[in-house]
């Protein structure tokens, strides 16, 4: 008897996606992008006070192509909009977006004609942040809650297809 017909049905292709979400959650690599006020936080958990890499997460990459988290740390502009949207667009899938503190969430206090009222407009978003600024605590808590997420994505073409469909990829912590 082979092994399929020994076990209950879909118990090997849920152990394969749990390993490999393990590992994708194990290994988040940040791009390297801060905005404004909000990336003093990012950076400062980063550093050996807080220990980012405890999660895996010690290296920022400076180049987009080797990044598979964007954290938005700060107000976007209307004019750097197109730029983050290019780097978001030059990282590889599978990417997730963090919205760190209420100006990337909603504009926050910049409501006007100058600033991106959220940055789900731009990217879409898999974890918003509040906070201004949220502590590096908070920061590592979203992180962690954005590790959950990813152990019950599924695997293969069904995920991007299903946040497609969904219309909504987002989560309010
Ligand atoms: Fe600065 Fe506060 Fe906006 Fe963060 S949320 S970018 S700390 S004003």
């Amino acid at each position: 008897m082979g092994l399929e017909e020994k076990l209950p049905n879909g118990i090997l292709l849920t152990t394969v996606e749990k390993l490999v979400n393990w590992t994708r959650k194990s290994s988040l690599w940040p791009a390297t992008f801060g905005l404004a006020c909000c990336a003093i936080e990012m950076m400062t958990t980063g550093g050996p006070r807080y220990d980012l890499a405890r999660f895996g997460m010690e290296v920022f990459r400076a180049s987009p192509r080797q990044a598979d988290l964007m954290i938005v740390a700060g107000r976007v502009t209307n004019k750097m909009a197109p730029v983050l949207r290019q780097i978001y667009d030059q990282m590889p899938e599978p990417r997730w977006v963090l919205a760190m503190g209420v100006c990337a969430s909603s504009g926050g206090m910049f409501n006007n004609y100058a600033v991106v009222q959220g940055v789900d407009h731009i990217v879409p978003v898999d974890m918003y942040l509040p906070g201004c600024p949220p502590r590096p605590e908070m920061l590592m808590d979203a992180i962690l809650k954005l590790h959950a997420k990813i152990m019950d994505e599924p695997l293969g073409p069904t995920r991007a297809a299903l946040r497609a469909a969904s219309g909504k990829r987002t989560e309010l912590i």
